[in-house]
């Protein structure tokens, strides 16, 4: 335990001035001895007691009592001398103790002559002493002075005695005292910091294990999750090769169905009856339904293979949208819808990702496509300012009621719930089109009025950096 420059530096500098220079000694061995001592010693303070025996020749015993917050109390912290086997010293302490908790109230150091002593210590404890120890032994002389620093304030009462010489404790030995008070109270107060500091540290070391078990429990996760996220692109792999084998294999006489449904419907020479068109519209109705469908499982499936970093570069936009219009132009031919384009540009080159862009404007014309039943469906491209470009597919559709709205960029939402819907689908295609178009840099919205149709709106920036 180190006492600091500034500690020593906070003794009484008119005390240390009135020092004789064998006292001066005495200071210097105490201070020395708490700067040695042990910082791990449970027993500093009773060490200190007996140290502060051994170094000042007229001191026979020493107590330090430390005033204890909780109880009110001054409680004895160490004792150290000649003789305190011999008597109990807890008695004569208590004896004293209205004056030791007056010293420590007042904070003015008190001196208890040894005749006087016997005289002031009343009855019982006379009575006390006369049994125990014959009618010579006396009260000893004590110094009391406050265990005190201008940097701890008041933390109890150091008392020394004499139990021989009756002036022990002259104005010179008084001084003397009273810097070993100052000296036990930087000492308290350097062993409290000390033991704060230890348990903080232990308690460190405790925090410091726990959280090297969470990262081994971490790093313990993340290699299952690693496993797990391979097994599962296997799986992916796996049910993509299927998906797109099947679809295809669906694809091609489902498009043979609708081929032939149409070529009877629009036959002249021999017509079909009204009962046979009826069946015949129903064939075409569900097949078409069945082929949006299977048009939606092959776009899912694509995004999920191609799902990573955007892939930034400069690409004609107006060229993008006329392909993916004409794309998607037989559908809408098979249903007699008018598709038809606005573009409104003075630059047709931005950048950013036109594959997932492509995917994007796909999925909003087959919705728009499948969703409506007569009319049209126009793509509107516009700038809207120096650098966003809007996009907006407009059907005549049969419209979202205005409570689903906000319910249709969610995985697996589906205004027509029932088991009977009428349009194919999985509900899944807006949820992966809106984090297509975020992760772009963009937004999109939506506005519609059920029954009249809908308008989707992309926003991007014409340049992503
Ligand atoms: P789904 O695969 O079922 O079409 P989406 O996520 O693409 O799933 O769309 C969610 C729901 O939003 C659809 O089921 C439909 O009810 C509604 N919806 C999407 N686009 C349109 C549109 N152009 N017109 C009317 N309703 C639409």
């Amino acid at each position: 335990m180190i006492l600091s420059e500034k500690q020593c530096y906070s003794l009484d500098k008119e005390r240390i001035s009135n020092c004789q220079p064998q006292q001066s000694k005495i200071i210097q061995q105490l201070i020395h001895f708490v700067n040695y001592q042990s910082t791990d010693s449970p027993d500093v303070l009773q060490l200190l007691a007996w140290k502060i025996c051994d170094a000042i020749d007229s001191v026979q015993f020493s107590i330090i009592l430390l005033w204890d917050s909780q109880s009110g109390h001054l409680e004895v912290s160490a004792t150290a001398g000649i003789n305190t086997n011999q008597f109990p010293l807890q008695k004569l302490i208590d004896s004293h103790i209205a004056s030791l908790n007056q010293v420590f109230a007042i904070g003015v150091s008190q001196f208890f002559p040894r005749k006087a002593a016997v005289e002031d210590i009343g009855k019982p404890t006379e009575v006390f002493f006369r049994q125990t120890y014959s009618q010579q032994v006396l009260a000893p002389s004590m110094y009391a002075v406050v265990i005190e620093s201008a940097q701890t304030g008041k933390m109890g009462v150091l008392v020394v005695g004499n139990w021989d010489n009756p002036y022990a404790f002259d104005v010179m030995q008084q001084n003397l005292v009273n810097l070993v008070g100052q000296i036990t109270a930087i000492t308290i107060s350097n062993t409290r910091t000390i033991q704060a500091l230890e348990e903080r540290e232990q308690q460190l070391a405790r925090q410091n294990e726990i959280l090297l078990e969470q990262n081994r429990e971490i790093e313990k996760n993340r290699q299952h999750i690693q496993l797990q996220q391979l097994q599962l692109l296997e799986a992916r792999q796996t049910t993509s090769q299927f998906l797109t084998t099947t679809s295809h294999e669906l694809r091609t006489p489902l498009n043979v169905i609708l081929g032939l449904s149409q070529v009877l419907l629009r036959q002249r020479t021999s017509a079909l009856c009204e009962r046979q068109v009826e069946i015949v519209e129903r064939i075409l109705s569900n097949g078409n339904q069945l082929l949006a469908t299977i048009n939606d499982l092959l776009y899912f499936n694509k995004i999920e293979n191609d799902y990573g970093l955007l892939e930034l570069e400069e690409f004609n936009l107006t060229t993008l949208i006329l392909k993916t219009i004409s794309e998607h132009a037989f559908l809408a031919e098979r249903k007699h819808l008018h598709l038809s384009f606005h573009i409104n540009l003075n630059t047709h080159l931005i950048v950013n990702d036109s594959k997932r862009l492509k995917q994007v404007l796909d999925k909003l014309l087959l919705n728009a496509i499948k969703f409506t039943e007569t009319g049209s469906v126009e793509v509107k491209v516009e700038e809207i300012s120096n650098d966003r470009i809007a996009i907006t597919v407009i059907d005549t559709g049969i419209g979202i009621a205005e409570s689903e709205l906000e319910n249709i960029f969610e995985q697996f939402r589906q205004v027509d719930q029932s088991t009977t819907r009428k349009y194919g689908g999985t509900g899944l295609g807006l949820a992966i089109t809106k984090s297509l178009v975020e992760s772009m840099q963009g937004t999109i919205s939506v506005t519609s009025n059920l029954g009249q149709g809908s308008n989707f709106q992309i926003e991007l920036p014409r340049f992503v950096k």
